[in-house]
């Protein structure tokens, strides 16, 4: 094994460790008993044996029936220690993963939003859940280990005894075991293979099903006849996995009987070499039964420790999967967003502000815009200008590659994640509402930190407090039926409101952003919803997102953009005058919607 590899099995040990020392102590007390219990178990095992044989030797008397009742008990006690502790160490391995992946979980949402979304951050994600879901990798680190150590005493122990013998039996014994350890390596060899081989092809078999599983395509497969396709698709991946495995099952057995032959050897000799100790009265009958058993737990242990050294390896990469996306520092800052005093309003500028995704496009280019305090602005162009993008950039969640975004004239990256957050209500496209009260949905905090006067105010403020009240538990009414029967769905309309109350919740910011929250509202619900949030905005600063020009034409000043790029700006009416791209969108539009009108 290389110094690489080495170390890694280490970290990932000192890891398992200290974590199931952060998460459930007892379980380390559990693997300990495990492991002495198991030696124990093996030596009464090898013991019990030649204490009857010399008994019956010496004709059984009162003294060597109590010694080997004593034994027969204190097997017992062993075993039952072993299979206790056994029963507890696997209950709490499965607490073990279930309370990382819960840490994994809330983890990911420190994190750095950039890295979440990215398919390095995602992938990572991915294979750390999957490890403490499945709990596969932990139990082969956790096994090995306990193997290991179970090995290593019973190596002492055995050889100890075997020592006392002849010493150069230890040395046969070991130098065929290394013979043996060669074969079984090659056998594990052939497994790992076999694993990544399998793993990328299940990942592609998988991803094919869920896809094809999820009902929303259902229509497509059946309209498309797709099954067919995909019969093909799944024939083939199954074909190549039992190709995979087939191979692997020759490789396996090849190593496996070369393995079975030297172990007979092994074994042989030194069962040879007991039988002439016997005969020439070297060792007497009960000795020989127990040296027998020693040979044999010897031997044992010797495959033992092989296999657990790669059952080690193969936990090895899955437990630092969990490690390094626990321990990762792309953490957004946590320092305390809690202003003392909250400004009216704020100011934002881009100043050539250069930004892109995958580091090659730039989706926003030298890009320049000044938002006054308390103007009202509308961001407009069609999909993929860079709208979202641009919100992302304000909100702190993507950073730009080159330029500067001033907040309130202050550099917005001297600011921390959270005092930024902490001047915004954003609504952005996916509206979000949890399966919580109606209270929880509009603060969104627990209940506990719910200001439930200021939620009944917003309701009203916003026309839904009627309509909450209409329910039983009123604000407390549980929404969305994902955990009880008893969830309520509001209306599309009234879902709107219930965002209008979410961003009025937040009395303290100084900017509102709407990201087309009515993309799912028919244009004249959007447009009601977006003059209403127009009413309610007061002297904040306020963005708005939308691609249908008619739901912002009243703001301030309409941005128009274009690939990551500001081709227009000005009020409606000077856009219209001037004749460009905005006033081409919007004489299309007000035809499309005056021909839905005069059709419908
Ligand atoms: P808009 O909001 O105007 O529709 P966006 O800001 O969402 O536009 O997108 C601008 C460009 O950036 C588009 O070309 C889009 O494909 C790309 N883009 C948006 N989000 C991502 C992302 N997370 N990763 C890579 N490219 C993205």
């Amino acid at each position: 094994m290389d110094n690489k590899k080495s170390h890694k099995m280490i970290t990932a040990i000192g890891y398992l460790i200290r974590t199931i020392g952060q998460e459930n102590p007892l379980l380390n007390l559990l693997i300990f008993l495990c492991i002495v219990s198991t030696v124990g178990a093996s030596f009464l095992l090898v013991y019990i044996p030649s204490l009857a044989v010399h008994a019956v030797e010496n004709r059984v008397n009162a003294a060597s029936f109590i010694a080997l009742a004593a034994m027969a008990v204190g097997y017992i006690a062993v075993l039952a220690v072993q299979r206790g502790a056994q029963g507890g160490r696997g209950m709490r391995q499965l607490f073990l993963g279930r309370s990382l992946l819960y840490r994994i979980f809330l983890r990911r949402m420190e994190y750095d939003y950039a890295y979440t979304e990215s398919m390095e951050g995602r992938q990572a994600y991915e294979k750390a859940r999957q490890v403490c879901w499945w709990g596969t990798d932990f139990r082969l680190l956790l096994e090995g280990l306990m193997d290991l150590f179970v090995c290593v005493f019973s190596f002492l122990l055995y050889s100890g005894i075997l020592s006392t013998l002849n010493p150069l039996l230890i040395i046969l014994l070991l130098a065929l075991s290394a013979v043996n350890y060669l074969m079984l390596r090659r056998a594990q060899r052939a497994n790992d293979v076999r694993r990544d081989e399998q793993a990328a092809e299940s990942g592609k078999l998988f991803s094919l099903i869920n896809a094809f599983k999820n009902t929303k395509i259902g229509k497509d497969v059946r309209l498309y006849h797709m099954a067919n396709g995909l019969e093909a698709m799944l024939d083939k991946s199954l074909k190549k996995l039992q190709g995979i495995n087939l191979e692997f099952q020759k490789k396996m057995a090849q190593a496996q009987s070369m393995e079975g032959v030297t172990t007979a050897l092994r074994d042989g000799a030194a069962y040879l070499y007991l039988i002439y100790q016997a005969c020439n009265g070297a060792i007497t009958i009960s000795e020989f039964v127990f040296y027998f058993g020693v040979i044999s737990q010897f031997s044992n242990f010797v495959t033992v420790c092989v296999q657990s050294f790669g059952t080690l390896q193969m936990g090895c990469s899955g437990v630092l999967a969990v490690k390094d996306y626990l321990e990762m520092e792309e953490v957004v800052d946590t320092e305390s967003g809690d202003q003392k005093s909250f400004p009216e309003n704020v100011s934002i500028e881009f100043e050539d502000v250069c930004f892109s995704y995958d580091g090659k496009t730039n989706v926003l280019d030298h890009f320049n815009l000044k938002i006054q305090n308390g103007e009202k602005i509308a961001l407009v162009g069609i999909n993929g200008a860079g709208k979202t993008t641009l919100v992302k950039l304000i909100c702190g969640l993507y950073s730009p590659q080159s330029g500067q975004i001033y907040i309130q004239g202050r550099p917005a990256l001297s600011m921390s994640f959270r005092e930024r957050a902490s001047y915004m209500a954003v609504l952005f496209q996916e509206n979000l509402i949890l399966p919580y009260s109606v209270a929880e949905n509009v603060s969104l905090r627990p209940l506990k930190n719910t200001d439930e006067a200021l939620v009944t105010e917003c309701l009203k403020e916003v026309g839904l407090l009627e309509a909450v009240n209409g329910y039983d538990s009123g604000i407390y009414t549980q929404m969305t039926k994902a955990v009880t029967e008893k969830g309520i769905s509001l209306s599309g309309g009234q879902q709107q409101k219930l965002l209008m109350a979410r961003v009025l919740y937040r009395i303290s910011s100084a900017l509102w952003i709407l990201d087309e929250p009515t993309a799912s509202l028919d244009p004249v619900a959007e447009s009601e919803t977006y003059t209403q949030f127009h009413q309610l905005c007061g002297n904040r600063t306020c963005i708005y997102i939308s691609h249908r020009l008619a739901s912002t034409r009243f703001l301030d000043r309409i941005v128009v953009l274009e690939n990551g790029k500001i081709i227009e700006t000005g009020t409606h009416q000077e856009l219209m005058q001037y004749g460009g791209q905005y006033a081409r969108l919007f004489s299309i539009q007000s035809q499309y919607y005056k021909e839905e009108t005069t059709n419908a």
